[in-house]
């Protein structure tokens, strides 16, 4: 029997016969030896009748499987994915918690098209980057954007090393020679969003609380150079404060800044965190950017998420546009000056890009980003300042924990304003062909 698939960008991953509630997971790590032994508990609703659940899990091996709400029939693991077959057919609506106890030696996995992602150690500790289809190498899951859960995560592991989790820390004790961190996240969650990161981290003072009163925790090498780090960070607390005034309230309790030992290509965000490699410990714009960036998608990623990979513009065109709205209001060129660089530049590069399918090859190409930017840009130059940033903020506040889609931004934006929305952004998102950019 053939097994399901949620989304087109990602084959071979979730299943929409069932909505996981809660993910409670509890790891135990060795570093050294890159082992990790994980009992998960998911809580989940079936969607419809069904007889099996399938979940994602790769290169990890179950050793218990356990069910309560149905009786258990067998179960499998093939293809990375961990199919449950219940003794008889169980209702939509039914509630079920699965617990699978299981361990190995995580490993990325890797796909042609998109790359490495999940679990991957670094010289000395180990970082999750999952987006976006990474998290089954950690935890068995139902890896589909739009299947959003509560999560307290547990990690276990050699004393010694600090563990960065998403949410709340709620819990960190020490006993002989491990520690354990407990982290709660308690506003809906996509899998690829869920992360740990383990190293030899400090928490570094940040420069200065924000006037929004969120708490900003920076957890970095003990090594790192005090000045690159005041480069960085020195600005982290105002950057809250734009983003919380252009955007709404920052979605979550807090927000964490982790720095790899390692240099990393690029950064990552997750949900109520960041990481970011040690190079990138830098005051230029190039890393000033990317800061900006990775906060932003706090709003535009995490608390509002998409519900196919297709409609990923509205996370990476929106983080774009807020490197250039950081840049306007920290005192550096406008947003409308980013926006006609980039336009010039765009201009002259290939046009085979469609912003609101570009395809799973091309989901993470620049071009995506500046051009999603641009649409905005082009949306602000049309209907002003107080109703784009207004359209904004209505945008994350009346989603918040959701999931979304193009279409969905279009009709709101369209209720909202008095523009002609989708005529305005239909030649952005639906066709390749660049637009022109209209005068400022
Ligand atoms: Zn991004």
């Amino acid at each position: 029997m053939s097994l399901p698939a949620a989304d087109e960008y990602l084959p071979g991953h979730g299943d929409p016969a069932y909505d996981v509630r809660h993910y409670d997971l509890d790891l135990a790590y060795s570093v050294v030896t890159n082992r990790l032994d994980g009992d998960a508990t998911l809580s989940l609703v079936t969607t419809v009748q069904t007889k099996r659940l399938v979940l994602d899990l790769a290169h990890l091996d179950v050793a218990k499987v356990r069910l309560t709400g149905a009786p258990l029939g067998r179960y499998n693991v093939r293809s990375e994915r961990l199919v449950v077959d219940l003794k008889q057919p169980v209702a939509a609506g039914t509630e079920l918690t699965l617990s699978v106890r299981y361990h190995g030696r995580p490993r990325p996995l890797i796909d042609k098209r998109l790359g490495d992602a999940g679990w991957e150690e670094l010289a000395d500790g180990v970082i999750v980057a999952a987006q976006p289809h990474g998290s089954p190498t950690w935890f068995p899951c139902n890896d589909r954007p739009d299947d959003k859960a509560s999560y307290r995560i547990s990690v276990t592991t050699d004393a010694g090393y600090a563990v960065v989790s998403n949410g709340l820390l709620v819990e960190h004790r020490q006993r002989g020679s491990s520690e354990t961190w407990v982290y709660e996240q308690d506003e809906p969650m996509a899998t690829y969003l869920a992360t740990v990161q383990i190293g030899r981290y400090r928490d570094w003072p940040a420069p200065d609380a924000p006037e929004s009163g969120i708490p900003i925790r920076i957890a970095a090498p003990a090594d790192l150079d005090a000045d690159a780090f005041a480069a960085a960070f020195g600005r982290q607390h105002e950057m809250m404060d734009v983003f919380v005034d252009l955007f709404g309230p920052y979605p979550f309790p807090g927000y964490a800044v982790v720095v790899t030992g390692d240099d990393l290509e690029i950064p990552l965000e997750s949900q109520s965190l960041s990481t970011f490699g040690r190079n990138l410990i830098r005051g230029d714009w190039d890393a000033t950017r990317l800061i900006a960036h990775e906060l932003a998608h706090q709003w535009f990623g995490n608390a509002v998420t998409l519900a196919r990979w297709q409609d990923i513009w509205l996370h990476e065109g929106f983080a774009c546009y807020a490197e250039w709205l950081w840049s306007e209001r920290s005192g550096g060129e406008s947003a409308d000056v980013h926006a006609r660089r980039h336009w010039d530049r765009l201009d002259d590069l290939d046009q085979d890009l469609v912003l609101a399918d570009p395809g799973p090859d091309l989901m993470f190409d620049d071009r995506l980003y500046k051009r999603g930017a641009l649409a905005l840009h082009v949306l602000r130059l049309t209907i002003g300042d107080e109703a784009f940033f207004d359209l904004l903020r209505a945008w994350v506040a009346e989603h918040l924990g959701s999931s979304v889609t193009t279409d969905a931004f279009l009709s709101y934006a369209a209720a909202r304003t008095d523009a002609d929305v989708r005529g305005i952004l239909n030649p952005w998102l639906f066709e390749e062909e660049l637009p022109p950019l209209p005068a400022s």
